[in-house]
């Protein structure tokens, strides 16, 4: 049986069934055991565990929201605690896979016809191609909705891709990366499978990136890239329809966020039961232990919310506000929690081999992708108030 994680205060993952169970403790003793030991380094050296990708695949990491590539009926809760799983050990990982199995396989069941479904899902899911989703640009983050710039001409049975594109991870090596553009004819939002290498396609790594050091992102310039028809995502028709994709990864990035909090909070324990001064451990005294509850706190109140919001995206009740809610509460949470914890260590806390410095600087790339925290925000002041503040 595998045991409940000890920062999961409330047992909330004893409700998941226990096949559900079974492959969580598979994949956290894989997480442990493969990925933890070499993450500082991988951080450190700005590279992504590429190699690690089929034992993801293996064990059914990829793929697990759909019927036609997941292992075995699951919910969403499972899913969401796979992420968090993840990011407790590796949040730069964590990403990888989330650009991957979130933004690039939803992306496809959500927008793809059957016919795209039936040709990537399943070399998706087994890890045989890597996916990438590229919305932002250079000139347009929080305000891609109607700010944004690459373009799609149609010409006869294909399209003409033109643009640039910034952030976007797993692009230095993808497989194919899903492009949004803006179609010249209707100006709508649509998107674009690019199989990777496509002439007139560059993707340059972002160096000296200091947050999720271990995923890489990249700076991409199409020009002129021709992209078929058969690859335009056949259900999607506007920004509308992209938004569904970004509601349901948005809610994976909120446990992201808590599992980068467990993260800290693991290592902040430790180490106050070691380190000693005044002749005692710093976890016997009670401004620690504060830390430390408040920590425990934080994380507790953050599981609580996203328990009750994958239940809703199950119950097809979630909407965009409530997932808005999410990621910016439990991004917000997690900030305050891995300074605590990063506090907690001292001196130590800022260098990597105590591991805390990886998660508190890791903490604020998840603040600010998949919607800042003010961005969030404003979709539930939108949400209570009727008026948009952001147009
Ligand atoms: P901006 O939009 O320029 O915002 C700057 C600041 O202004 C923020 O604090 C913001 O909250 C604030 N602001 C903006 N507008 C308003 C307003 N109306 N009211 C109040 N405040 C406002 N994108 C992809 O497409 N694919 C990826 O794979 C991807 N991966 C990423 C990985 C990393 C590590 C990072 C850092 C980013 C990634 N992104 C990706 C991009 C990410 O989604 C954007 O960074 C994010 O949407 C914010 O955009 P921006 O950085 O341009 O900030």
């Amino acid at each position: 049986e595998t045991p409940l994680l000890a920062a999961d205060f409330y047992g909330f993952q004893s409700t998941l069934t226990p096949e559900e169970q079974a492959s969580l403790g598979r994949i956290r003793a894989f997480l442990e055991g493969e990925l933890k030991p070499i993450a500082d380094e991988y951080w450190d050296r700005a590279e992504s565990a590429v190699h690690l990708i089929p034992r993801f695949a293996e064990l059914g990491v990829f793929g697990a929201a759909w019927p036609e590539t997941r292992q075995f009926e699951n919910s969403e809760l499972y899913r969401a605690w796979v992420a968090l799983e993840i990011a407790r050990v590796d949040p730069s990982s964590c990403t990888l896979v989330g650009v991957h199995n979130g933004l690039g396989m939803t992306s496809i069941a959500v927008g793809g016809s059957e016919e795209q479904k039936a040709e990537w899902m399943g070399p998706m899911a087994r890890g045989e191609v890597i996916g990438a989703f590229g919305l932002t640009e250079p000139g347009h983050g929080s305000d891609t909705a109607r700010g944004l710039e690459t373009t799609a001409t149609r010409r006869g049975d294909e399209w003409v891709l033109n643009g640039a594109k910034r952030w976007i991870g797993n692009a230095t090596f993808a497989d194919m990366v899903i492009i949004w553009a803006r179609d010249t004819a209707d100006d709508q939002v649509k998107g674009f499978i690019v199989r990777t290498p496509a002439i007139g396609f560059t993707a340059t790594k972002i160096e000296r990136k200091q947050s999720l050091r271990g995923v890489q992102n990249a700076d991409i310039v199409l020009e002129d890239v021709v992209v078929p028809e058969r690859d335009r995502l056949q259900r999607i028709d506007s920004f509308r329809d992209l938004a569904v994709v970004l509601r349901l990864t948005r809610a994976g990035v909120a446990w992201q966020a808590i599992g980068v909090a467990v993260g800290a909070y693991e290592a902040a324990l430790a180490y106050s039961k070691e380190r000693v001064q005044f002749g005692k451990p710093i976890a016997s005294y009670q401004l620690t232990q504060e830390k430390l509850a408040t920590a425990l706190s934080n994380i507790t109140a953050s599981i609580a919310m996203c328990v009750r919001l994958a239940e809703m995206e199950g119950e097809g009740e979630q909407h965009d506000h409530h997932s808005a809610m999410a990621k910016a509460f439990t991004t917000k949470m997690m900030r305050e929690t891995v300074a605590l914890c990063r506090e907690i260590a001292g001196g130590n806390g800022i260098q990597l081999d105590h591991g805390l410095a990886r998660f508190f600087a890791d903490a604020e790339a998840v603040y600010t992708f998949e919607g800042t925290y003010d961005m969030n925000q404003l979709i539930v002041g939108r949400a209570i108030t009727g008026i948009a503040a952001f147009r």
